[in-house]
Formats: C-alpha cells, sequence, structure tokens
C-alpha cells in the first residue's frame, strides 16, 4: 500500500481514486473509516468522509482517524482531497484539516492545489479561476453552505489557517520540478508551512507533483493525482500495471435506480425512456400516502427485470420537485425518497441484480449504505470522473455512483453496454 487518501466527500473521493487508477495505480475507496484492514491487493485506498461542511473539530478528528487506519495500512505518503473550487470557509475545513495531519505525520511544508485543469479549474498568481471566470464570479459565490467570494486561494486558507500561507507562483511551476522544490525550501525558511501552488496545464501537474515525491502529505483536488504514480514507478515501488482497473466479471440482472433531479440526470432519464427501455417511475406524493412504495414498484418490475434492465426514477424537473417540497417540505421530500429507492436497491439485490446504476450523490450515499458496502475496488471509467467499481467479497455487486452533473446524455444504457464490452486497457 503506497497512498492514503483522505476524501473530505463521497464522489470527490470517487473523483480521486479514478484518476489514480487511469494512472495505474490499484485504488480501493472505503466508504468511511473501516472498522478492520480490507482484504485484497491494492497501492492506493481513498477512505471516503463526509467532513466538507461538519464543525471543523469533528472534520478534523475524522480525518486524524482516518490517517491512523492508513498508517496502520502500511501507506507510504498521504493525500488531503476537497473540492476543485477549494469549497471552505472561514472556520475551515481545509486548514484545520490540512494542518492537524501535517503535525501528525510531522510534515514541515504541503501544497494546497485544487487545480483540475480538464475540467477547467486553473491556478494562476494564487487566484482560482472556474473556466473563464474568477472563482468569486463563478455560480459558487452563492453556494449555500460553502459561498466562494474570494479568488485569492492564499488569502482563503490564510483565513482559516494558523500556520503561515505562502505562494508557489506558475512562474516557478512552469520552471520545472527543480524549481518548485526551490521554491519550497524558501518558503520553508520564511516560516510559511502551507504552499499554494499555480497550475493551468496537465504539464504543471505533473512537475508538481514531482516536487511532493518526498512530502508527507499532499493536500489538493483530484488533479494532482495524476502525477504522483509516476513518482512511486521512479522509486521501484509501483510496476507499471496495464489492469489496475480490472474488475472481476459479473454475471447477473442489471437495473438502475435515479434520484437525482440535476439538469443532466434529467437529460439521462429521457434519453433512457426515449429509446423504449423499461421504467418505473417513484412518485414522492404516493410514498407521502403511506404504503409499501418500494414493494409496490418492485412487483411492477418483477416481469420486467426478467427481460433486461429496469430504470426506477424519482427524477424530476426543478418545478416539480419545487412543488413536491412545498406539500411535503424540502428535508422530508428528500429523505422520504432516498428512502424508497433504497428499499428498492435491496430488493433488486434480493432478486438477483449484480449490476447496478445508481444517479445522485446523496441518492448513491443512501443506496451504497442500506446495501451494507463498505468499500469498492474502483474500475475502468465510463465518463471523466465516473468509473464501474465492484464491491469485495466472494460475490461481488457491479455499482456506478454517478453524481448529479456527471454523464454524457446517453450515460445510462452506455455504462451497461461498457460491461459487455471484451476488457480494454484503462
Ligand atoms: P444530485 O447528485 O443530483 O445532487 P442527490 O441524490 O444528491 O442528487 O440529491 C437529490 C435529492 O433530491 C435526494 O435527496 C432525493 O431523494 C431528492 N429527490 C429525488 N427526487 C425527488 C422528487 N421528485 N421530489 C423531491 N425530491 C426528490
Amino acid at each position: 500500500m503506497l497512498l492514503g487518501c483522505i476524501a473530505d466527500d463521497f464522489t470527490g473521493a470517487t473523483d480521486l481514486a479514478n484518476n489514480l487508477v487511469r494512472s495505474g495505480m490499484r485504488t480501493l475507496q472505503t466508504i468511511g473509516v473501516p472498522a478492520a484492514p480490507l482484504e485484497g491487493e491494492v497501492d492506493a485506498v481513498v477512505v471516503a468522509l463526509k467532513s466538507r461542511t461538519i464543525p471543523a473539530a469533528e472534520a478534523v478528528a475524522q480525518s486524524l482517524a482516518a490517517l491512523e487506519w492508513l498508517k496502520r495500512a502500511g501507506c507510504r505518503q498521504f493525500y488531503f482531497k476537497y473540492c476543485s473550487t477549494f469549497d471552505s470557509t472561514a472556520q475551515g475545513n481545509i486548514g484545520p484539516v490540512a494542518e492537524a495531519l501535517m503535525d501528525a505525520l510531522g510534515a514541515k511544508i504541503a501544497i494546497a492545489c485544487p487545480a483540475f485543469p480538464t475540467n477547467a479549474r486553473t491556478i494562476y498568481m494564487g487566484n482560482l479561476f472556474v473556466g473563464e471566470v474568477p472563482l468569486s464570479e463563478s455560480g459558487m459565490r452563492h453556494h449555500p453552505l460553502t459561498p466562494m467570494t474570494d479568488s485569492n486561494l492564499v488569502r482563503v486558507l490564510q483565513a482559516q489557517s494558523r500556520a503561515k500561507v505562502g505562494l508557489v507562483a506558475w512562474t516557478a511551476v512552469a520552471a520545472g520540478a527543480a524549481a518548485i522544490r526551490a521554491r519550497f525550501d524558501a518558503l520553508q525558511a520564511a516560516g510559511v508551512r502551507l504552499a499554494v501552488v499555480d497550475a493551468i496545464n496537465d504539464a504543471d501537474l505533473h512537475a508538481i507533483a514531482a516536487a511532493c515525491a518526498e512530502h508527507p502529505l499532499v493536500t489538493a483536488g483530484s488533479g494532482i493525482a495524476i502525477g504522483l504514480p509516476e513518482n512511486f514507478r521512479r522509486a521501484g515501488l509501483l510496476p507499471p500495471r496495464a489492469n489496475a482497473a480490472e474488475l472481476p466479471r459479473v454475471q447477473g440482472r442489471a437495473a438502475l435506480i435515479s434520484g437525482s433531479c440535476s439538469q443532466a440526470t434529467n437529460g439521462q432519464v429521457a434519453n433512457w425512456i426515449a429509446s423504449g427501455r423499461a421504467a418505473i417511475r417513484i412518485d414522492p406524493l404516493t410514498i407521502a400516502q403511506g404504503g409499501d412504495a418500494a414493494a409496490a414498484a418492485l412487483s411492477k418490475a418483477d416481469p420486467l427485470l426478467a427481460a433486461g434492465p429496469v430504470l426506477f426514477y424519482a427524477t424530476s424537473t426543478p418545478e416539480e420537485v419545487k412543488a413536491v417540497q412545498a406539500k411535503l417540505g424540502v428535508a422530508e421530500a428528500g429523505a422520504m425518497v432516498e428512502r424508497t429507492l433504497a428499499a428498492i436497491a435491496q430488493g433488486l439485490i434480493a432478486r438477483g441484480v449484480r449490476r447496478l446504476v445508481v444517479a445522485g450523490g446523496e441518492t448513491s450515499g443512501a443506496v451504497v449504505q442500506a446495501l451494507g458496502v463498505e468499500a469498492l475496488k474502483i474500475g475502468p471509467q465510463i465518463d471523466p470522473g465516473v468509473p464501474w467499481t465492484a464491491t469485495l467479497g466472494p460475490q461481488p455487486i457491479l455499482l456506478t455512483l454517478k453524481s448529479g452533473n456527471f454523464g454524457s446524455e446517453d450515460f445510462f444504457a452506455k455504462s451497461l453496454q461498457q460491461l459487455d464490452e471484451p476488457a480494454r486497457a484503462p
């Protein structure tokens, strides 16, 4: 086990794991801190926490518990993964968690680099850009929990950190790993412990990753992960792996569950239905009337499932969701739908489903919890940021957990078709 990662949310953990697999590391993602050591040979583990917006002290405690587990598993380097839009407030949690992990690891300096140029997140002179606009002019300025109103990451991180924050500007980054390391030394001599690092393209990410080879801790979005496996290969610790994304071959029925109401998911559900495939709508107002909505949907699906994959969807347009929320309450409507979809997932597994597509971040959390999933082996990518995964153990289930806005319009059919294709390189 080489790299131990701690992610502050579930889909972010998958995004990071996906990048590691694509760069040649066999990777597991765990849901929370596992109770016991895990079976199976892997090169990296990503512990998925839900610590982005909880009180800072709790985020620190959970992250330190994850670190302890990863240390016991034998990891050599550690990675704290946060959002590529640096989602945080003046209370944290990026600064406090980074500092606590540095203290626990005896790290003198660590980078802070949410850049992910592939997804149009770039940093120049410490300022984070989302596409063409500075962070503070992007949609993130209106985020309900972590509104980002300052694009200057040195200032943003300093506000939530005790340690001194500095900058490795692009001029050094563009000059390569040795120049970046020299800048780390200069910053450290000036008392800096957290270094925001500019990056505007993948070559920058590779140079930064190379410069961090000896750092006990890397704090970043998922972007830097594309460069870290090369450090381990260069050190002779990681053999070239053509099969890092390999999953067990699993026979069994297929089904899809969608609780996401995002624009992309609405398009994906419409695309599935328009192609004449089987779909069963889950109506929150029917759930609210009482009775067992999950059992009713499952018995409706029984004759269909034998013939092919069936989609269960609560997915609705924003107007429909607003109307339902006005009647049932926002949290209540969400919880009811999540409970029903989770019960449907359990019923599907009991009916022999072994390939399951789930759409929606919260929905995925509810399904994974209901199925008692503790860890997932990360497999081949379907669309950027969304891989197939497999549960561990003798009877694996193939799962893909898609956060709302990810995936192409034909994602549902495409993901299932991919499983029937001959194995191919990651
Ligand atoms: P996303 O990744 O798109 O944000 P999530 O699953 O995280 O999707 O969140 C969607 C939320 O909306 C869930 O809590 C889900 O239960 C809820 N929901 C789904 N369908 C409906 C609906 N028709 N009306 C109201 N709420 C819904």
